[in-house]
């Protein structure tokens, strides 16, 4: 095949079906297209698409149970997956790519906050995603290396948590927003009147709803030069736990059930809140979603979807 523009590996994720809605002229690839743990898959992917841009989602991704269960595998398989994507994107004279991070590479205790991306490599991760964290810093110095030594115009993005539509809802290996929305339903529909959550509801998280973040990459990827890694969070938001589900009551219309937090779990990190100047200097003033809206739209996704998603589990 001929040249194709763009790439999104990971494009049957939550990033990836967000990008999906608002940019149909790219090639979206899933684990069934391609196996990206495998070099000559990665290979093929290349020779197939030839493309002029990437934008690299694709990661082994989970909530604190999966990262604290299966450490080996998050480094595994994000390694293999994170080099041989680069790897061959500069072998095939990709002219542009995006590689993603996550804030959960940041040190688990900062000197300052919010966190600045200088700050990246100055301290250890948090422990219960110390394996996910070291896959994502690695792609983070694999692509500044790439660009050292071959020229290649590679940089990285480094989102806070995100929710939206098509996010994983399943009991064991959901992130937080998506499994509070569960617990919340399930809780109305068996007329319960209270739910559990893990930890002390203390920590502070920075949310970013996924279609924002889809449309924050396609803004990068037009206008951003640079060499430079970016955080991508909502500025000056910083909710604690405990917040953000009162807010996730109020915007499924819950008010009546009661949190209960299971302080014997862990918390994980306490926070980890990015200082979003740098991308407002790229991409100017951006209206980001709110929680509150997020959360509502996301549940009006989860309520026309759950039918489905009940019969893949
Ligand atoms: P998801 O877990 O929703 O999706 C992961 C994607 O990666 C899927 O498309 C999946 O394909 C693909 N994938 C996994 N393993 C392989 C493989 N071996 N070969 C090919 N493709 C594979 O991820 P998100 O959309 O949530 O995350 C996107 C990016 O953003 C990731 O790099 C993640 O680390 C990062 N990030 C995510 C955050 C979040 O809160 N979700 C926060 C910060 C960063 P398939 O569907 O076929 O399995």
């Amino acid at each position: 095949m001929s040249c194709i523009g763009l790439i999104i590996t990971g494009g049957s994720g939550l990033a990836g079906q967000a990008l999906q809605k608002i940019h149909t002229n790219a090639i979206y690839i899933s684990s069934k297209d391609f196996d990206l743990t495998k070099e000559k898959e990665v290979k093929a992917m290349f020779e197939e698409y030839k493309p002029d841009e990437v934008i690299h989602l694709a990661a082994k991704v989970g909530g604190i149970i999966k990262n604290m269960k299966y450490p080996a595998d998050m480094l595994y398989e994000n390694t293999l997956m994170n080099s041989f994507v680069i790897h061959y994107a500069c072998k095939y004279n990709v002219k542009k790519l995006i590689g993603v991070l996550s804030n959960c590479a940041y040190p688990d205790i900062a000197e300052n906050y919010p966190l600045r991306e200088e700050y990246l490599y100055s301290g250890p991760p948090q422990k219960t995603n110390f394996a996910y964290a070291y896959s994502k810093r690695t792609l983070g110095v694999q692509i500044d290396s790439y660009r050292k030594q071959f020229n290649c115009n590679f940089f990285s993005v480094i989102p806070c948590n995100m929710y939206g539509p098509n996010d994983c809802f399943g009991k064991g290996n959901s992130h937080f927003v998506a499994a509070l929305i569960r617990k919340i339903h399930e809780a109305k529909v068996n007329n319960k009147k209270t739910i559990n959550l893990m930890g002390t509801g203390k920590p502070l998280r920075q949310y970013l709803y996924s279609e924002d973040f889809a449309k924050i990459l396609l803004l990068l990827l037009d206008k951003y030069e640079g060499e430079k890694s970016i955080n991508v969070a909502p500025a000056k938001q910083n909710p604690s736990i405990a917040k953000i589900a009162e807010i996730a009551l109020e915007a499924t219309d819950s008010q009546d059930i009661k949190i209960i937090f299971d302080e014997s779990s862990p918390d994980g990190q306490y926070r980890k809140d990015l200082d979003t100047n740098r991308l407002i200097d790229i991409i100017g003033n951006f209206k980001f979603t709110s929680l509150s809206g997020g959360i509502k739209k996301t549940y009006e996704w989860y309520l026309n979807n759950i039918a489905n998603m009940q019969k893949k589990e």
